[in-house]
């Protein structure tokens, strides 16, 4: 266990801007975390996985702890359920494509998103109709501070949309290191949403299958989606905000072609896409920062961006949409 100094951090973030952690440490147990906590109780701490849902905007003047703690492994099985306990170190999608090979269904429609198995509960990671709430059955977290180990179940996490208890109240106080997934046996398809019933009929897809779902996902997403190791993004910057149906009602007879979609708690959820086009942006370039000429919700960083040039572009989007719409942006992305 190797303690690097003033490390470049520019290979662990899929924006791909440079910045320094003053300390970087990998660990694959929980003895060797709990050793470097030790050795460096003075410095603050960030845990860091696939670097695929944050923004650097400066050098980390603390610790920073690279979560590699592996293993994929089923713990339980009854009737109708897998349990699989999964290190918070390994690949999303390595361990989506485990679950496809083995025929455990619930993640499919979540193939080929970015990041390790510990970020995922952090902001309850989504994609076309499905949530990681949806087959979550427990996680284990190390409290940095307390140092010991703690238990959360479903209802411990606060799911919401692309947000849980970590991302809020426990903010930096933990560290996950497995996460415990409960798969279905018998599949429940839901390929009701985006153009996932389009890409399988594409396909030629007569029998539905798990496989087919998932490649159908996978298929989508490298077709719309800009790669980071082609052009550094974090996908989605924004959040889709949500408004009460009494100021949609006033939005709508302002602007005509406003997106929303009824919530059941009567709320209505905007596309934040939309409202960062009609201001603007789409495509917008300044230097090496900018928001993808497809995409308005990704900001891009085209080669030798900072992480301050484009939390800068993000503010005055922000700004923008505020002004436009009176509608506040929430950043999706964690702000270093
Ligand atoms: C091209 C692209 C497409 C994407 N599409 C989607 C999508 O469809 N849906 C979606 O929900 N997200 C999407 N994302 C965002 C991202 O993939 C997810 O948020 C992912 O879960 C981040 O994982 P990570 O390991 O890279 O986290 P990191 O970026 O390393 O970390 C994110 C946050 O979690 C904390 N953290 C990380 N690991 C731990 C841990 N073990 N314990 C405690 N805290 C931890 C970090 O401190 C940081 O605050 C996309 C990103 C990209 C680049």
């Amino acid at each position: 266990m190797q303690v690097q100094q003033n490390y470049s951090l520019k290979k662990y973030n899929t924006f791909g801007v440079e910045a320094s952690a003053k300390y970087f440490g990998a660990f694959t147990t929980i003895d060797d975390l709990q050793l470097l906590l030790k050795e460096y109780s003075e410095q603050s701490t960030l845990v860091l996985g696939g670097g695929s849902n944050l923004l650097f905007t400066k050098n980390y003047d603390g610790l920073v702890l690279k979560n590699e703690i592996r293993g994929i492994n089923t713990v339980h099985e009854d009737e109708d359920h897998i349990y699989v306990k999964v290190g918070a170190g390994e690949i999303w999608h390595q361990f989506v494509m485990h679950c496809i090979k083995n025929n455990f269904s619930g993640v499919e429609n979540l193939s080929l998103i970015p990041g390790n198995i510990g970020a995922s509960p952090m902001q309850n990671i989504g994609a076309y109709g499905v949530e990681i709430k949806d087959v979550f059955h427990s996680l284990e977290a190390f409290h940095l501070q307390e140092q010991r180990i703690l238990n959360f179940t479903l209802n411990d996490c606060g799911f919401g949309y692309r947000d849980s208890v970590f991302k809020k109240r426990y903010k930096d106080q933990f560290a996950i290191l497995t996460v415990t997934f409960r798969l279905n046996k018998k599949p429940q398809y839901n390929i009701s949403y985006g153009a996932i019933k389009e890409e399988l009929e594409k396909m030629g897809v007569k029998d539905l299958s798990i496989q087919s779902i998932s490649q159908a996902v996978i298929n989508i997403r490298q077709n719309k989606l800009p790669d980071p190791n082609v052009i550094g993004n974090a996908g989605s910057f924004f959040k889709n905000p949500e408004i009460s149906n009494e100021k949609f009602q006033i939005l709508n007879s302002k602007f005509k072609n406003i997106v929303g979609y009824k919530l059941d708690n009567g709320n209505v959820k905007l596309t934040a896409a939309w409202l960062i086009e009609q201001c603007g942006w789409k495509g917008f370039r300044r230097g090496d920062a900018g928001c993808h000429e497809k995409h308005a919700l990704v900001l891009v960083n085209y080669g030798n961006a900072s992480g301050k040039d484009i939390f800068d572009l993000s503010k005055e989007i922000k700004q923008s949409v505020k002004e436009k719409f009176d509608v506040e942006l929430e950043r999706e992305v964690n702000i270093i």
